[in-house]
């Protein structure tokens, strides 16, 4: 299945606790607008580079396009129209006023040098200037894009449209206006959610063995946070391989990481694949780095009881089905990792009324926010004994939809 495949699989399951006539999920189904170009750059040998681009926009009901925009190799119009409807369902799943799109450059960004990333940046903001905008569609980074890659979107944006307008973009640095906390966002918000869940669960943290794959902009910091209230981090890897070990110290991970470039020359565990980190000894399992990483082939041998997924998709919709005959509770996308959304659209409100928040405050809001979502989702699930992502699914067709019903739109 394509990744759009397992979303429409999704969307088809949870319209069955609601009600969804045909016309409406067909509007559910189909992105608004795609919008695919080819962007060149300039290589430093003087060689042009042509790249596949993309803005995908699936959703507006709820308010303007929000979305991350990623750089990578398997970015193709499948993964990026996959994202894009997530984006929506997720905005939705968290209540906050914003509908969903996604983007993407399919290119390996470790090939480039500073110069041709810069560039690739800045061609890709000039391709789509006149279809993202602050009151239209808002990007951020994602796989392999960062704030400085923002940085130069919003700076290339602002030359084509001729006025000031930072708030196009969110997760940018903080001396462009970005919102304090947004770096740890997406992180802070699975713990809050996991913290939550062990509530409910009567687990005690203490004993709870996790393993991390991915160890990027949200897996790294997750696995620091959760080290931090005392839960046992047993494993973690990155596109090189991973080490598995008892109580892990992010220091020393993290030194390794900047020394030698990946967690799998971590001595003080032992070396492991990432087929075998999914399949390892723990309790919680947390992809955080790609999507269809658990799927039909792997999912019988999931030993995690407990799945949150930071990444996007990284549970394909049949390894769903038999995670939930196993008995194994998967903590859906959509509110695991809406964290960052939630804090990206905190960064938009700053940047619309040009008056600045404390990190504290930032992050009082986002627990509201997290702790509040996760009970409907889980109150919801247990009412309709269904999983928690049919069940924030289904939270989040109903609020599209009754946008769209109130707009006469469908
Ligand atoms: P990142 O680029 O900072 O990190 C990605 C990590 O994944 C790197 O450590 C990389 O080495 C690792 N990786 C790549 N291929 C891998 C493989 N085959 N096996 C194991 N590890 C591999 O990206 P990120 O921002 O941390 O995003 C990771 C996931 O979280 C993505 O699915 C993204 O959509 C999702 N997400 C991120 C945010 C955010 O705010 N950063 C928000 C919501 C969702």
């Amino acid at each position: 299945m394509t990744p759009f495949e397992n979303y429409l699989a999704i969307l088809s399951r949870a319209s069955t606790y609601t009600t969804v006539s045909s016309q409406e999920l067909l509007v559910l189904q189909t992105p608004n607008h795609v919008h695919q170009k080819n962007i060149s750059i300039t290589r430093d040998d003087g060689s042009t580079l042509v790249l596949p681009a993309y803005r995908v926009q699936h959703n507006n009901a709820r308010g303007p396009y929000k979305g991350g925009i990623r750089f990578h190799s398997a970015a193709d119009i499948e993964e990026v129209k996959a994202l894009a409807a997530l984006m929506a369902i997720k905005c939705a799943v968290v209540g906050i006023p914003l509908g969903g799109g996604k983007g993407g450059v399919q290119v390996d960004p470790k090939t480039l040098s500073e110069k041709e990333l810069q560039a690739v940046s800045r061609a890709w903001a000039r391709a789509f200037a006149d279809v993202i905008g602050v009151d239209k569609d808002i990007p951020a980074p994602d796989v392999y894009t960062t704030p400085q890659i923002m940085a130069w979107m919003v700076d290339e944006f602002e030359k084509v449209v001729g006025h000031s307008e930072v708030g196009v973009i969110t997760g940018k640095p903080l001396a462009l206006h970005g919102s304090k906390g947004r770096g740890i966002a997406t992180a802070l918000g699975g713990t809050m959610v996991l913290e939550e869940y062990c509530k409910e669960k009567g687990l005690d943290i203490k004993q709870i063995r996790v393993a991390i794959q991915g160890y990027g902009n949200a897996g790294q910091t997750m696995a620091r946070l959760l080290v931090e209230r005392g839960f046992n981090l047993v494993a973690v890897s990155d596109s090189k391989g991973g080490v598995y070990g008892d109580r892990l110290s992010v220091d020393a991970l993290d030194a390794t990481k900047k020394e030698k470039g990946t967690v799998a020359e971590f001595l003080a565990g032992k070396k492991i694949t990432n087929e075998e980190l999914l399949e390892c000894e723990c309790d919680v399992l947390i992809p955080a780095a790609l999507d269809n990483q658990v799927t039909i082939a792997n999912a019988h041998r999931i030993k995690a009881k407990h799945i949150l997924e930071l990444a996007n998709g990284p549970v394909s919709s049949e390894a769903d089905s038999i995670l939930f005959s196993n008995g194994v509770t998967v903590i859906p996308d959509v509110l695991a990792n809406a964290g960052g959304v939630t804090v990206s659209y905190f960064e938009w409100v700053q940047n619309r009324q040009q008056y600045y928040w404390e990190e504290d405050e930032v992050f009082a809001k986002l627990k509201k926010i997290m702790v509040s979502s996760f009970a409907e989702v889980y109150a919801l699930a247990k009412k309709n004994n269904c999983s928690l992502r049919d069940s924030a699914f289904t939270i989040a067709v109903g609020r599209i939809l009754d946008a769209m019903r109130l707009r006469g739109t469908v």
